[in-house]
């Protein structure tokens, strides 16, 4: 640490206030629990983000396969703009609510039989969010090719508007045309994201979309973690996560082991 404004062995610039910040939210602001519904947030990572969107001029989105109602229940009191379900439901800054997800009248069906394939298994968990189903095993990872075969199984039932995409632990199935890289350039569009540079955290495989989208517009993208990936640069913990995004540009730029991916 030098303590210099900025130095060319730095893989990023500091954090500004004149970019857009599209932040995933389970592996990148908050930690794992074994089963999703066992994630805490705690008043710190609130705190945090009312931080950043004050500095930032509101231009802070979430962007999470979660559905918008858990992340609302993360960030009580506030709301955030938000992606939901890899971005099949959205909330601007404005407060208006759209969503992306086809008609199907197999769903109802395809819902019925998730439930009978997980029944078999007491260790993993389904989660249907609506527009979007999605198969937990990170309590019995031996079972992850057996999700990966009933959803596609279950997909294959659902047709082309349809896919899967897999994920830390987690396999969904959900609309095509559905990503996070979509549903930050549908931010981009709006005020107040629209004209400044994107910057994106995230830490999982569908993260990967949204690296894509933020470099093809000249932003920064980061990975949280170990793992092969399009973005920039890479931070090795959620705690890290919370430390580069906090930065006093003025300080001394902490050791939060920030890394260039090559
Ligand atoms: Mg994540």
């Amino acid at each position: 640490v030098t303590g210099e404004p900025s130095s060319k062995s730095e893989p990023l610039p500091r954090p500004r206030p004149d970019w857009a910040y599209f932040l995933d939210v389970d592996g990148t602001l908050l930690d794992f629990a074994v089963r999703p519904d066992a994630v805490r947030a705690d008043g710190a990572v609130g705190e945090l983000v009312d931080r950043l969107v004050a500095r930032a001029g509101g231009a802070v989105a979430l962007i999470s396969g979660r559905p918008i109602a858990d992340i609302d229940r993360f960030f009580p009191g506030r709301q955030l703009p938000v992606a939901g379900q890899h971005g099949a439901e959205r909330r601007n800054a404005a407060g208006d609510l759209s969503h992306r997800a086809p008609e199907s009248d197999r769903l109802a069906v395809v819902r019925e039989l998730a439930h009978e394939a997980i029944a078999r298994h007491p260790a993993l968990i389904l989660e249907d969010k609506g527009a979007s189903i999605a198969m937990h095993y990170r309590a019995a990872p031996e079972l992850a090719d057996y999700v990966r075969t009933v959803t596609t199984e279950l997909q294959q039932m659902l047709g082309d508007g349809w896919c899967v995409q897999a994920g830390k632990c987690v396999v969904e199935i959900v609309p095509v045309g559905v990503d996070k890289g979509a549903a930050i350039l549908a931010f981009l569009a709006e005020a107040p994201f629209r004209g400044r540079t994107p910057v994106f955290i995230g830490d999982d495989r569908t993260d990967e979309h949204g690296f894509a989208a933020v470099n093809a517009r000249g932003g920064y993208s980061i990975k949280v973690g170990a793992g092969a990936t399009v973005a920039q640069a890479r931070l090795p913990s959620v705690l890290a996560v919370h430390r580069w995004l906090d930065q006093d540009a003025t300080a001394p730029l902490p050791d939060i082991g920030l890394t260039r991916v090559s």
